[in-house]
Parts: structure tokens; C-alpha cells; sequence
């Protein structure tokens, strides 16, 4: 959390012309609309605590099986543990989908608690911004679609040491799994968003379309 994964896969999407599916993003929405995924997400969320598996997992692979990612995307923020790991291979072979890369965004521990304090969010489209580090051209406003920024409830010291101590022993394990399938691509993720899109896209190769 707060290693600017959100950040990097908004850029990815827009230079691979992909479809972005951020199960946060999701969970975020279905709480605003008060769908029943929302409902039951909200106070896992609030906490910091991962959701369920079997909301996350179902959500997924409902929405991966969706039309129009047909011709790819890139998951931010699933798999977040091991069971999620394994059910996405599942998600993938039912619909014939080999999966390319995982990336793996790392970051000092001392810059997170600072990324993530200072971070805004937009309620619409999902962008994410910082106040000192990644500001909106016109304070307290998402750039792309002009809705006021707010501080995500779950952006609060509290309920950021969970995050991380869930992060520590359920998704750490998880970059174990892809190394050992050869999927695994290792970023620094101090530098400026701009550079680390760099690097990702020589490793990746360039808009393949
Ligand atoms: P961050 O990584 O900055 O915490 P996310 O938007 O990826 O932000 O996730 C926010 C919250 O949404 C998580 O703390 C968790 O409660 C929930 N969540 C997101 N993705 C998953 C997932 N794959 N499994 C379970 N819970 C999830
Ligand atoms: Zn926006």
C-alpha cells in the first residue's frame, strides 16, 4: 500500500491502451452505489483488513470475463494473497488467457506512511494524487474530470499499519509464487512516476498495441 501501484497502472493503461481493473477501485465504487458487494466490503476496507476471497474472487472473475477485456488488461491490486493467486490462474485457464508479466512496485518503508497521509483520491475516475508530491493542477481537484479530491478513509495512520501488516504476511508470499513462475518483473518505485513508467515500458517493450 502507498507504493504508487495505482499511479503506475493508470499509466500503464493509457501507453498499452489496456483496461485498468483495480479490485479497490471496484470495492470503492460498489460502496458509494451501496451495492451488496459494497455493503459487505465497507468495514473490511475501513480497517484496512482484505476483503473475503470469495467477494474478491468473484468480482474478478465477473468482471474479467467481460467483453471488453478481450484484448488485455492490467490488474492492480489482485492477487493479494495466496488463495487469490491461485484462483486467478483458475479465472485465467476458464477463459483461455496466458498471463504476460506480474510487477512488483517497491518502496522504502519510510516513504509510505508520507505517500499515503498526503495522498488524494478521485471519488469518479479513480486518479490519485499527492499533495507534495503528485499535485492536481488546480488544488483539491482530480485534473481529468474535474471532481473535488478527498482523503480515502482508509488513508489514515491506523488503518495504514494494518495495510501493512496485512501486506507483510498475506501478499508478500504472493511475489514468491509468480518469481518461481518466472513471471516476475522487480521495480524501484521511489523515482517520479514518469521514470518508473520508463523503466517498466523498456522491460515490457513499448506500446505493442
Ligand atoms: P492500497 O493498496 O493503497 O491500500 P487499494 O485501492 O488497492 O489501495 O485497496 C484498498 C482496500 O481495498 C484494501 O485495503 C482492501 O481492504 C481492499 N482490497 C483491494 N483489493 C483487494 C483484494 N484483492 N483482496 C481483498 N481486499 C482488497
Ligand atoms: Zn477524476
Amino acid at each position: 500500500p502507498g507504493a504508487g501501484k495505482g499511479t503506475q497502472a493508470a499509466l500503464i493503461k493509457e501507453a498499452y491502451n489496456i483496461k485498468h481493473i483495480s479490485t479497490g477501485d471496484m470495492f470503492r465504487k460498489a460502496i458509494s452505489e451501496k451495492t451488496p458487494t459494497g455493503i459487505e466490503a465497507k468495514s473490511y476496507i475501513d480497517q484496512g483488513k482484505l476483503v473475503p476471497d470469495s467477494v474478491t474472487n468473484k468480482l474478478v472473475r465477473e468482471r474479467l470475463s467481460e467483453k471488453d477485456c478481450e484484448n488485455g488488461f492490467l490488474l492492480d491490486g489482485y492477487p493479494r494473497n495466496l488463495a487469490q493467486a491461485e484462483e486467478l490462474d483458475k479465472i485465467l485457464k476458464d477463459l483461455g488467457i496466458k498471463l504476460d508479466a506480474v510487477i512488483n512496485v517497491s518502496v522504502d518503508d519510510n516513504f509510505l506512511i508520507e505517500r499515503i497521509t498526503g495522498r488524494r483520491t478521485c471519488t469518479k475516475c479513480g486518479a490519485s494524487y499527492h499533495i507534495s508530491f503528485n499535485k492536481p493542477k488546480v488544488e483539491g481537484i482530480c485534473d481529468d474530470c474535474k471532481t473535488p479530491l478527498i482523503s480515502r478513509v482508509d488513508d489514515t495512520k491506523e488503518s495504514y499499519e494494518t495495510r501493512y501488516n496485512v501486506y507483510m504476511t498475506e501478499t508478500k508470499p504472493v511475489i514468491e509464487y509468480y518469481k518461481n513462475l518466472g513471471k516476475l518483473i522487480e521495480i524501484d518505485g521511489s523515482k517520479s512516476p514518469e521514470e518508473t513508467l520508463k523503466v517498466i515500458e523498456n522491460i515490457l517493450g513499448v506500446n505493442n498495441g
